[in-house]
C-alpha cells in the first residue's frame, strides 16, 4: 500500500500545492488533501491552538486535525525564507513545533526546513531528506524535484494569466466574463484563496462584473521591479509583494479601487496595511480595509462590499471606507 502524505488545505497550499504534490507523488505516495475549510474546521482550530495566533494560525491547525487519523504523514515544513535576503512571517518557522504542541497523537510529521535567504542549499537538504523517507534512489528523488518544480513553473503562469489558485490547480486559466473595470484585492494568499475564511469574495465581486486582480496575478518579476524602487528594502517577502501590487494596480493596471483582506492579529498586515494605505489615499484612489477573525459575520462584509462597490460605481468618491 501507498504511504499516505497528509497536506492540510491551509497557509501556503495556496502558493506551493502543485509542487508538494507533485514531489510526493513521484516518489510514490498517496497525497490526501484535508477537507474544503468549514465550521468544525475553524472551531477545531480555534479550540486547540493558542489564543494569540492569527486566524490563518488557527485554520491550518483545524486541517491538521481534519486529516491526522487519514495518513501516514503530515506535511508541516518549517518555512524560514522563500526568497533571497528576505524572510517570512516568524509564525512559518515555528508552525511545526506549535501543531505538535497543540494537537494530540499525530502521525508523522514531515518538518523539512527552508531557508533560502542565503543560498539554496537548505532546499537541497530538505529535498534529499524528505525524499529518503520513501525511497533510496537519489536519481529518482532528483527527477520527483525537478518535476515539482515544473509543476510550481506552469501554476504561476497560469496565475499570472489571471486564474485564482484554485482555479490554477484545475488547470483553468482564468473565469472568462465581461468585466466592466479592474479592482486590485490584495491580501495574504490563505485569506483571500480560502473562499470559508474569505466569505467567497472573489466570487461576489466578479459576479458584480469587476475584474478582480490579486497580487498573484501580477507577473513576479514586475512586482521585484517594483519593489526595487521602494525608498528602503523590504525584507518581508510577503509584505514586499502586496505593497509592490498595490502599486502595480493603481499605476499601471488603472485599478478602480483597492480592497485589503487583513487578519486580526496579524503583525504584518497592521504594518504593511498603513502604508499601503497611507499612499493609496495620497493618490485619491478608493480603499477599502476588510478585517477578519474567526467571529466575523458574513452579512457584515457583505454591506461593506457592496457599499465600497456601489461608491466606485457612483463616481469613484475619495473618502476610504
Ligand atoms: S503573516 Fe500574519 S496572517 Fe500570516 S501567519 Fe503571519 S501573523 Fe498570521
Amino acid at each position: 500500500m501507498k504511504p499516505r502524505v497528509g497536506i492540510p488545505r491551509a497557509l501556503l497550499y495556496y502558493n506551493y500545492f502543485p509542487m508538494w504534490e507533485a514531489f510526493f507523488k513521484e516518489l510514490g505516495a498517496e497525497v490526501v488533501l484535508s477537507d474544503l475549510t468549514n465550521k468544525k474546521i475553524l472551531d477545531d482550530g480555534v479550540n486547540c491552538s493558542v489564543d494569540d495566533a492569527c486566524l490563518p494560525i488557527k485554520v491550518f491547525h483545524g486541517h491538521i486535525i481534519n486529516l491526522k487519523d487519514r495518513v501516514d504523514y503530515l506535511f508541516v515544513p518549517r518555512l524560514i525564507s522563500v526568497e533571497r535576503n528576505e524572510y517570512i512571517c516568524p509564525k512559518f518557522c515555528g508552525l511545526p513545533d506549535m501543531v505538535l504542541n497543540s494537537v494530540r497523537e499525530l502521525p508523522t510529521v514531515i518538518d523539512c526546513t527552508i531557508n533560502l535567504r542565503n543560498s539554496y542549499s537548505s532546499l537541497r537538504k530538505a529535498v534529499l531528506d524528505v525524499g529518503r523517507l520513501f525511497t533510496s534512489d537519489y536519481r529518482r528523488i532528483y527527477m520527483a524535484y525537478r518535476k515539482a518544480a515544473q509543476n510550481l513553473k506552469f501554476f504561476e503562469e497560469l496565475m499570472e494569466n489571471g486564474a485564482t489558485p484554485l482555479e490554477a490547480m484545475r488547470g483553468c486559466h482564468s473565469a472568462k466574463g465581461e468585466y466592466r473595470y479592474p479592482i486590485g484585492l490584495i491580501g495574504h494568499p490563505y485569506n483571500i484563496y480560502d473562499n470559508y475564511v474569505s466569505m467567497r469574495i472573489i466570487d461576489k465581486l466578479r459576479d458584480r462584473g469587476i475584474n478582480v486582480i490579486t497580487q498573484d496575478m501580477i507577473c513576479s518579476t514586475e512586482l521585484d521591479r517594483i519593489a526595487r524602487g521602494f525608498s528602503k528594502p523590504m525584507f518581508w517577502s510577503f509584505g514586499k509583494r502586496i505593497m509592490a501590487a498595490s502599486r502595480y494596480l493603481i499605476d499601471e493596471r488603472q485599478a478602480r479601487g483597492i480592497i485589503y483582506l487583513v487578519a486580526f492579529g496579524c503583525g504584518l498586515d497592521a504594518l504593511v496595511g498603513d502604508l499601503v494605505e497611507r499612499r493609496i489615499r495620497k493618490r485619491g484612489i478608493p480603499f477599502c480595509l476588510l478585517t477578519i477573525d474567526e467571529h466575523t459575520g458574513e452579512a457584515g462584509i457583505d454591506t461593506r462590499l457592496e457599499a465600497f462597490v456601489d461608491m466606485l460605481e457612483w463616481g469613484g468618491a475619495k473618502e476610504c471606507l
